[in-house]
């Protein structure tokens, strides 16, 4: 299987958001690593960027767009995309969206050019949380969106907290590079 994800931005930021281009090439990196032991898939990972020019009101760009791109690019391909807009409808608890072997989020700028805590925080965690939805639902598992919803209404109101990986993609009660939904929560129900 392939996981490719896309970081979509405006034209006009072409160049200047380098910084966290890198961290998204870390982050599929880690989530080829993080995938092989919550959900024991091999898979392989791409990242690209594509940008978008500026549109009339009419030609808004959104879910549909992307799907239309998802399907254009090729079905068995898993992609993800990172927005700069949020799904106008979704029946996500975060700011995403997933339909089968497709997943979006609307990826939040940090302040600073790179706030590796930031990104950790509002994206690497939605990124899961969209991954989970689908990888749970290719694996058979019923409960795919309520359970996710429950764990991650826990992890934002329950006082639970998002597993902390680190650079090396380990553990670690250190600052963390990347966070995520903690899998067993709901793993252990299947
Ligand atoms: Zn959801």
């Amino acid at each position: 299987m392939l996981l490719h994800f896309i970081f979509v931005i405006k034209d006009k930021d072409l160049g200047l958001r380098d910084a966290e281009f890198e961290y998204i090439k870390k982050m599929a990196k880690f989530f080829k690593s993080w995938i092989k032991t919550k959900f024991s898939i091999d898979i392989e990972i791409q990242c690209d960027e594509m940008i978008t020019k500026p549109r009339i009101i009419l030609q808004r760009l959104d879910t549909h767009s992307l799907l239309k791109d998802h399907v254009e690019r090729g079905e068995d391909i898993y992609h993800f995309y990172l927005c700069h807009f949020r799904p106008l409808w979704t029946d996500c608890t975060c700011e995403g969206y997933h339909a089968e072997n497709f997943g979006m989020i609307r990826w939040e700028k940090p302040k600073e050019e790179m706030d590796e805590l930031f990104l950790a925080e509002k994206n690497c965690t939605a990124v899961s949380h969209e991954i989970a939805h689908e990888l749970l639902r290719q694996s058979g598992y019923k409960r795919y969106v309520e359970d996710v919803h429950e764990v991650w209404q826990k992890h934002l109101f329950g006082g639970i907290e998002f597993e902390q990986y680190g650079e090396d993609f380990e553990i670690t009660s250190e600052k963390p590079s990347f966070l995520t939904m903690n899998t067993d929560l709901f793993t252990k129900k299947s």
